[in-house]
């Protein structure tokens, strides 16, 4: 028996992971890799299937095709108590009548871990979770960020090498969200397993993970590390997922007045895509857009406005806003203009965007400008 919790976790690799419920298809045609001792977070809309596929990985679910490897074992069929991994659950259940101790070292004494070895593994859990002053208390003493802190010691002080958590958050306010994010992370990093986690939530997903897969609707529409998801969206399912607000998305026509007349060169029609905060206040620009409103937050404000027809919002510091009626020059960088083909929502990469948008004047704004020589093309 060992002393120390191990560390270094366990690849998992699906394979061609379907499942369905009689018409209901939950999930086609999954393929991911985890890397062993990787934080992957399994991101997505309500009902894409992502608790699906944390059950398919667990054991608690079969897949009706496809292959589940942990460790390099293929584990397809194998019964959830033959896969070696903790759960937990957005409810966690504790017990109310045990006291955090118990309640932690739970699953150890069914497992009949030698009570030594037992306080050992709590007394480290305990420290790393901040509970030390609260073992004896009962569940019902506790606050809820506290019960969940305990729901996860019961996870790690099981020293899986996989964890595997579904929302495990979602049921505390933003605040305490924020902090158990950090903890969560840390403790991941320090134990060295592998963790599958389970969120709605984009931020959550892409400040604790190493690796998102973000599905939609059953299939898997982009696995990225959270800066390239972000810099690089495949999709403008994608774009418009990761982000808030969401990209702006407007036909490329929209910005032909800043020399984007590429869809000749494609031969499709293209859908730009820009961040709000990729957007400035320029002095002056060939671009214009119309302000309709104004979002005040604080740091900064969202304004809202058209461009042509297209509506767009854009991020500003938050001491001089523009005025509602009032039209206002536009600036982005070249580079912060992404491009999608308008019928399919695939990335398309154009080479020639910066040159062709240097040339018609857009102002850069902050970050890489480039000088500009008017020339604009048409469309
Ligand atoms: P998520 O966790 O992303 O919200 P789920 O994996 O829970 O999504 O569900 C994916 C889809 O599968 C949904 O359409 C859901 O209604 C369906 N589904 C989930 N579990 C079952 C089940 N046991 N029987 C039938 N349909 C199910
Ligand atoms: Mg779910």
């Amino acid at each position: 028996m060992t002393t120390t919790i191990k560390t270094g976790g366990r690849d998992i690799r699906l394979s061609g992971v379907s499942k369905n419920w009689d018409s209901t298809q939950a999930l086609s045609d999954v393929n991911i890799d985890i890397p062993a001792g990787s934080f992957t977070a399994l991101l997505g809309p309500s009902g894409c299937g992502k608790s699906t596929l944390l059950r398919i990985i667990s054991g608690l679910e079969t897949a009706s095709a496809g292959q589940v490897m942990i460790g390099g074992t293929d584990v397809t069929t194998a019964p959830a108590d033959k896969r070696d991994l903790s759960m937990v659950f957005q409810s966690y259940a504790l017990f109310p009548h045990l006291d955090v101790a118990e309640n932690i070292i739970f699953g150890l004494r069914t497992r009949r871990v030698p009570r030594k070895e037992r306080q050992k593994r709590l007394n480290r859990v305990a420290a790393l979770l901040g509970l030390e002053d609260y073992l004896d208390r009962k569940p019902a003493q506790l606050s809820g960020g506290q019960q969940q802190r305990v729901a996860l010691g019961r996870a790690v002080i099981a020293e899986r090498s996989v964890c595997l958590m579904d929302e495990p958050l979602s049921n505390l306010d933003a605040k305490l969200r924020q902090t158990m994010r950090t903890e969560l992370r840390v403790l991941q990093r320090e134990l060295g397993f592998t963790m599958v986690y389970v969120t709605h939530d984009q931020v959550e997903a892409i400040t604790m993970a190493d690796q998102v897969v973000l599905m939609n609707a059953g299939r898997v529409e982009q696995i990225a590390a959270p800066q390239d998801l972000y810099e690089r969206p495949a999709t403008t399912f994608t774009a418009r997922f990761i982000g808030t607000p969401p990209m702006n998305l407007l036909p490329a026509e929209e910005l032909r007045e800043a020399g984007v007349a590429l869809e000749r060169a494609t031969g499709s029609r293209l859908t730009a895509g820009l961040r709000p905060e990729a957007l400035h206040i320029a002095a002056q620009s060939p671009l214009s857009m119309t302000v309709t409103g104004i979002e005040y937050l604080g740091a900064d404000a969202l304004v809202h406005g058209v461009l042509g027809a297209a509506p767009l919002i854009l991020r500003v510091p938050g001491q001089s806003l523009p005025n509602p009626g009032q039209p206002i020059p536009l600036a982005f960088a070249p580079r912060d203009l992404h491009l999608f083909d308008a019928a399919t929502g695939h990335r398309v990469d154009l080479p020639d965007v910066a040159s062709t948008l240097s040339r018609a004047g857009v102002p850069a704004g902050s970050t890489g400008a480039t000088a500009p020589s008017l020339q604009t093309e048409d469309l």
